[in-house]
């Protein structure tokens, strides 16, 4: 089932985005927009702008910003569909829903008939060291029948024959239940015990199973689908969320076997990555349902490395409303045999003792020899990169001074950018104090606001030479998007962008505002274009100077032979880099 779009075009058009935040959260009007306290962040100014003339929010602290479907969505958390509802109820719209059969996120059903075809198979009958197995591991039959635990027998055509010969070959492919040798099908899942996975609608997507007998892999999982992305799903969620509305915390684990383990001795708030790393998808969409996050991995190697790629993966994301724990097992020892051994009572504990993201990340800075010069200087290299992945300015500020206490130098001089205007700027309802933003940000970011005063401008062929640098693809959708709707609305560009980041800067011209004349738009468009496309020369005189000195990577070799090749002439000079760049040796 989904929605039409003319049907959201419609609602958004009927919905005042100034009546939906302004109902929710007081509004003072300042300028060319309304003002309020961000619910997305822990605000203490108004940093949150609200445009009625855009439809649109921005929020100047944590950056989220959006149309009122987006802003429903976040602030009760809700799912697409039922922010849609909400939205429409309020403004006396019924949703017409229309069956689409092609629509391609839709998961196969033939997952849930899976599902149930194994659960089937589990019983002492067909699968006596499956429930053997999970006897075991204590798991009573009440919790995997919550999960749909189920058994794939040792067989090659178990699930073929049950599903019979009806189903196209296509559709027997794309379900990721099946491996294909030359014409045939065979079961993917064999003397497996099977946990089936949902996304967060509830719907069956994938399977993950354990193997019984010898053999490997240990674990395995459904392929990626049309409908299932690893990096982006959770298994247990979708339980979690059944059971509790608001999600007061989650504790992140490494295996489904953790999740229910976990939930057999009453912690009932655990979701599993996927056989994959915490990704940033991972911790954005956690962060959706609770502020409150615990990282609960193995105590072994592969366990600590998982844990600091957490940490890697939450910077670019954290916000001062969220509260992120570690906890930390003895080696050998997981969530769910630390529970099994010790209980209830100390695995809480080890969540009351858990360490906060900050003193694990300063705690690995204090592994350096700070006692000396060389290990601080050590220290400040090892943290520098790290910090400045951090977008959120306020949390960037404490730990790049925490950082410099520590290393005894001020590291907010060496290229992290300092912002303690940044608060004062926002609730001057001005825009990001502009020193802090890189000159090339700030071309991006004026294109866009020349674009939006005059949509007229994507037709211009100054943006041409950028055509051929996929870093500056997100221009191009959005050109093409003006070109043949020069009346789109900012929400809807925002929409069709993937880069948060570059949904940021985009928010940022929408909220701007910037007026300006016809004349002075095309001239800043002109400059701004100039700036990135020096970048570009830039770039090609830093890979020559690299490859001078031996240094250059083969994927720079290639970027330098594309820079050149692009050319529209090419110099003698050009000439011989091609042919230096082409020949094997230096
Ligand atoms: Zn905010």
């Amino acid at each position: 089932m989904s929605i039409p779009t003319s049907f959201i075009d419609q609602l958004l058009d009927q919905t005042d985005i100034v009546d939906v935040v302004g109902r929710r959260i007081p509004l003072n009007k300042k300028g060319a927009n309304f003002w309020c306290q961000c619910p997305f962040h822990d605000d203490s100014n108004p940093s949150m702008a609200v445009n009625q003339d855009k439809q649109f929010f921005y929020c100047f602290v944590c950056q989220e910003s959006g149309n009122a479907i987006h802003f429903i969505r976040r602030y009760e958390n809700l799912e697409f569909v039922d922010a849609i509802e909400t939205l429409a109820s309020a403004a006396g719209m019924s949703v017409p829903y229309e069956n689409n059969r092609l629509e391609k996120s839709k998961p196969s059903g033939l997952v849930e008939k899976a599902v149930k075809f194994y659960q089937g198979n589990l019983n002492e009958k067909i699968a006596p060291k499956a429930v053997e197995y999970l006897k075991d591991r204590k798991i009573t039959g009440a919790t995997a029948k919550k999960f749909n635990i189920g058994y794939a027998q040792d067989k090659w055509d178990g699930l073929l024959n049950h599903f019979g010969s009806d189903i196209p070959s296509k559709e027997l492919d794309e379900s990721g239940l099946f491996s294909r040798k030359d014409d045939r099908f065979y079961d993917r899942f064999r003397g497996r015990v099977i946990f089936p996975i949902r996304n967060i609608k509830g719907d069956f997507i994938a399977m993950g199973g354990r193997i019984i007998d010898e053999g490997e892999p240990k674990y395995l999982n459904s392929p990626e689908t049309s409908f299932f992305n690893k990096s982006n799903e959770l298994f247990g969620l979708y339980e979690v969320k059944e059971r509790e509305k608001n999600i007061a915390s989650l504790i992140v684990v490494e295996g489904y076997m953790d999740v229910i383990g976990l939930y057999e001795h009453g912690i009932k708030n655990a979701v599993a990555t996927l056989g994959t790393a915490v990704t940033p998808n991972h911790v954005s969409k956690i962060m959706r349902y609770t502020n409150k996050i615990f990282f609960a991995f193995d105590g072994d190697l592969a366990g600590g490395k998982a844990a600091w790629k957490a940490v890697e993966n939450t910077f670019p994301i954290i916000r001062e409303d969220i509260n992120i724990h570690f906890v930390f097992f003895d080696q050998g020892h997981d969530p769910d045999s630390y529970i099994n051994e010790h209980g209830l009572k100390a695995f809480q504990k080890l969540l009351d003792e858990s360490i906060s993201l900050s003193s694990y990340f300063l705690s690995k800075v204090k592994e350096f020899n700070l006692e000396t010069l060389e290990g601080r200087a050590q220290a400040a290299a090892f943290a520098i990169p790290l910090v400045n992945k951090i977008n959120n300015s306020v949390i960037k500020e404490v730990y790049a001074s925490e950082v410099s206490k520590l290393c005894g130098m001020d590291i907010k001089t060496m290229d992290v950018p300092s912002s303690p205007e940044i608060r004062k700027a926002a609730s001057d309802n001005a825009i990001r104090s502009s020193s802090n933003i890189p000159v090339r940000v700030k071309a991006v970011i004026n294109i866009f606001s020349a674009l939006l005063a005059f949509p007229a401008i994507a037709h211009e062929s100054v943006f041409d030479e950028l055509k051929d640098d996929p870093k500056f693809n997100f221009l191009f959708v959005i050109l093409d998007l003006y070109r043949d709707m020069p009346n789109i609305k900012p929400s809807r560009v925002i929409e069709s962008l993937e880069s948060e980041q570059i949904k940021g800067y985009f928010s940022e011209a929408v909220v701007a505002g910037l007026e300006l004349s016809e004349k002075n738009a095309f001239k800043l468009v002109n400059d701004c274009m100039d700036i990135l496309l020096k970048n570009k020369k830039d770039r090609e005189q830093t890979l020559k100077d690299k490859y001078n000195v031996r240094s250059i990577t083969p994927a720079e070799r290639r970027d330098l032979q594309q820079i050149i090749l692009k050319k529209q002439e090419i110099t003698d000079d050009d000439r011989n880099w091609l042919k230096k760049l082409s020949s094997k040796q230096d």
